[in-house]
């Protein structure tokens, strides 16, 4: 077999909780995983600072830590772990073919499919630059930090009022700034947004800037897209929730999606539509979005992956 060509029992593509925790049961289980990475080695975490929900952390820890510590663990127990981008697949006939950096082809028994989904951004230079300080696109990771002072929120989605409503949990007061002059989110959550006393609606507003002092948030300029009239808002926290894009257009010709690309799998399991392709992590969940669900979806992975290949390999005969 040429140097190009690779014949693996386990490939994990993705290195974010999911591919990580795949990548720990897959070497417990003797299948001699493979890792590729992706360009964002370690995935949405390493942009994150503190991370203080996930267990087995009592103190907390910074995300890029402990996406280190997440590596370690599965280099010590034999993953063979390797910087690459995966740039086309064919998942047409066993075993799968993926092709890496456009120039290496992997032949897999078994693919675990683990490469997240990535959050959408305004694209300001402020929100980058404050990112992590002050700028967040995850209530539920962050709003912690920002308990008993006013935030904003931009989006008005189900994940924005959901967001909003958390958040309003927390804080003083919340500005939800929606573009339009209504909710895209369900009856049921614009309900329940409109009826939390301290969530101030900005209908037909967009964000301009955001303002800091250079290591901080510390407001945001906003301006109404009828009236050009502007407004600074005196907050402490930005949060961002206008959707997330599941990182999956390479897989779309094979495997069966949702109409926004999420990845379906058996209910119940990680199984795709594609014999030996399994799915885990924020690539296949849009709902929960957490470090440690999609490190629970991950080890479903590698134990839907081992089960299929002993079941071929030892078949019952009926
Ligand atoms: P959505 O795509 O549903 O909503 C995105 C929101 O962000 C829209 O209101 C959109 O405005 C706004 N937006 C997009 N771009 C910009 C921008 N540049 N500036 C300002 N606002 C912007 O994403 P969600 O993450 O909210 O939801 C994704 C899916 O997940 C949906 O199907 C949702 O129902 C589902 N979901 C379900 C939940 C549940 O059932 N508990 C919880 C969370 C999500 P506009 O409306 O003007 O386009």
């Amino acid at each position: 077999m040429s140097e190009n060509i690779e014949h693996v029992k386990c490939l994990i593509i993705g290195s974010g909780p999911a591919g990580y925790t795949a990548a720990i049961y897959a070497s417990r289980a003797d299948l001699k995983p493979v890792m590729y990475t992706g360009m964002l080695a370690g995935g949405q975490l390493t942009q994150t600072t503190d991370v203080e929900n996930f267990p087995g952390y009592p103190n907390g820890i910074m995300g890029p830590e402990m996406m280190e510590d997440f590596r370690h663990q599965a280099h010590r127990l034999g993953t063979d772990i390797r910087f690459g981008y995966v740039s086309s697949v064919d998942f047409s006939s066993l075993p799968h073919k993926v092709v890496v950096d456009e120039n290496k082809t992997i032949l897999a028994d078994t693919v675990i499919i683990s490469t997240g989904a990535s959050a959408k951004w305004l694209g300001l230079e402020s929100e980058q630059k404050y990112s992590g300080f002050g700028v967040s696109a995850c209530a539920v990771c962050d709003g912690f930090f920002f308990k008993g002072q006013d935030v904003a929120i931009v989006g008005a989605g189900d994940t924005a009022a959901e967001e909003a409503t958390y958040l309003a949990k927390l804080c003083r007061k919340v500005y939800m700034i929606v573009r339009r002059d209504e909710f895209r989110a369900s009856k049921a959550m614009v309900h329940r947004t409109l009826n939390t006393h301290n969530i101030e609606i900005l209908y037909n507003t967009e964000t301009k800037e955001i303002l800091g002092d250079g290591q901080s948030v510390n407001g945001v300029s906003v301006f109404n897209n009828k009236t050009n009239e502007e407004r600074d808002l005196d907050v402490t926290g930005f949060f961002v929730a206008i959707g997330h894009s599941p990182n999956t257009e390479i897989f779309k010709e094979w495997i069966d999606m949702d109409e926004t690309g999420y990845i379906k799998t058996k209910p119940g399991s990680t199984q795709t539509n594609i014999e030996g392709v399994f799915c885990c992590g924020d690539a296949q969940d849009h709902i929960y979005r957490q470090a440690v669900t999609a490190a629970g979806t991950g080890c479903m992975a590698a134990i839907d992956a081992e089960r299929y290949l002993a079941a071929k390999e030892h078949p019952v005969i009926a």
